[in-house]
């Protein structure tokens, strides 16, 4: 092709969402939906911005034996929603039915919406969650940002990753021979930035087998995100404020800049208003007790009881103080609490469960040596990161965000699968 050939397409195409009333028009879009109502014919398009509806009152045979997803440069006039079409190309003509509705992807079907998910994400509800999305992690950083916080790019592999992971399984690779995992969780990559930066954070991806059970659930995947902060020499209160006010001023900037999809997925969402009440976990075992719901002795919350729990109240609740020997071997034990860690976890409210865990960092060598072994752990697998708690690392606190877990609560998603693109889902494989 020479240099000055034309492009194949046109340059100056208009965008779905600036199409108006009346006028001329050029463009290229998906055929959404094409259909007879009594001897009218309705075409909906779709592009990257919008989707409309036009009945079409001249060029219908253009639009014979055209399959919904084909992609085609419309050229044509527009009064209103009526369309003459004047010329069609088709650019991309589509095989016929598709295996999935893209109108309508069944989300209850979970086999079927991860097995699609390529096609799943064309649809209007879900390219409008994806929106939302975006906004979720830009004002999330944005606070962060203007807190003081930096932030890294997180790694992906190392040779331990964060073993508590409550019945989940890490995955493995091998590089250079050697056997690597991949981020189940960046902690102990966060206090070792934090020696430097003192204020960081990862918007990071981890990957769990998670038992198959846990689908019921509705809130697990086995690749999900993490907005993941650390704060050297900081309290847990510190970070617990500092977690109610990102989660506040993050929901009340979403809820203005998307305004008209929040009202149409989740009418009745309100920004939180910290701060939030705080139970101990032994409180909160007593209260679950009282509702018929026991906890396994020094165990995490069940599953059941986070539900339940987080079905009580229409706030976000702080579950505080769990046992040692509950959690990952990285917490201090507190002071004021003896047997329980200085952790917390925020529960969201209307049996959404948890989207925040985290707390405040052993830093001393002898000590997390101890929780390794206390946990069942081989120490020298975590060799660089004993290596650095040899040479000093700084007392700190932090936390980690589930993003997909706060998007489906801002969206009032029933299942977290609706929450990301390409979602991975405990017990179903293989999937894109
Ligand atoms: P964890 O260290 O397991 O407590 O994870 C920290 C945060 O990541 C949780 O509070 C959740 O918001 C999120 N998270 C953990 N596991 C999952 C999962 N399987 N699917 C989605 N989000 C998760
Ligand atoms: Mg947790």
């Amino acid at each position: 092709m020479s240099a000055k050939a034309p492009p194949p397409y046109p340059v100056k195409r208009m965008c779905l969402k600036d199409i108006d009333d009346v006028g001329h028009l050029l463009t290229i879009a998906w055929i959404h939906d094409l259909k007879w109502r009594g001897d009218e014919l309705f075409l909906t398009l779709r592009d990257g911005t919008a989707v409309k509806e036009f009945k079409v009152v001249k060029g219908r045979e253009l639009l014979k034996n055209l399959p919904c997803e084909s992609i085609v440069q419309v050229k044509g006039h527009v009064k209103k929603d009526e369309l003459k079409i004047e010329e069609l190309k088709v650019i991309v003509k589509a095989p016929g039915k598709m295996p999935i509705d893209i109108r309508n992807p069944a989300p209850e079907d979970v086999e079927r919406f991860t097995k699609y998910s390529y096609l799943v994400l064309r649809s209007p509800r879900y390219a409008k969650m994806l929106v939302v999305q975006q906004w979720l992690v830009y004002y999330a950083r944005e606070f962060l940002i203007g807190r003081g916080f930096i932030e890294a790019l997180p790694p992906m592999i190392s040779p331990c990753s964060d073993p508590g992971l409550r019945g989940a399984k890490k995955l493995r690779t091998r590089l250079y021979g050697y056997e690597y995992e991949l981020m189940s969780s960046v902690i102990m990559f966060k206090q070792a930035l934090a020696s430097s930066l003192e204020r960081i954070f990862f918007v990071a991806r981890n990957v769990r087998e998670e038992p198959a059970d846990n689908l019921k659930t509705g809130r697990h995947l086995c690749e999900f995100t993490q907005i993941d902060i650390e704060w050297a020499f900081a309290s847990m209160w510190d970070v617990m404020k500092l977690a109610e006010e990102m989660l506040k001023y993050t929901i009340e900037k979403v809820m203005d800049r998307c305004k008209s999809i929040i009202e149409e997925f989740n009418p009745d969402l309100k920004a939180p208003s910290p701060p939030f009440k705080a139970l101990t976990y032994e409180e909160a075992v007593e209260l679950l007790r009282d509702h018929g719901v026991e906890t396994p002795k020094g165990k995490e919350l069940t599953q059941e009881g986070e539900r339940v729990l987080s079905s009580m109240f229409d706030e976000p609740i702080w579950i505080t103080h769990y046992p040692k020997t509950s959690r990952g071997f990285y917490y201090i034990e507190a002071p004021e609490a003896p047997g329980h860690n200085r952790d917390f976890n925020l529960l969201l409210p209307k049996g959404y469960g948890e989207v925040i865990d985290g707390g405040e960092r052993e830093y001393r060598l002898d000590k997390i040596i101890e929780r390794l072994k206390l946990m069942g752990e081989d120490p020298t697998r975590y060799s660089w990161f004993l290596d650095l708690a040899r040479i000093g690392i700084p007392p700190s606190a932090g936390f980690g965000l589930g993003v997909e877990r706060l998007t489906r609560y801002v969206l009032g998603l029933k299942y977290i699968w609706e929450a990301v693109p390409f979602p991975k889902v405990p017990g179903i494989a293989p999937t894109p």
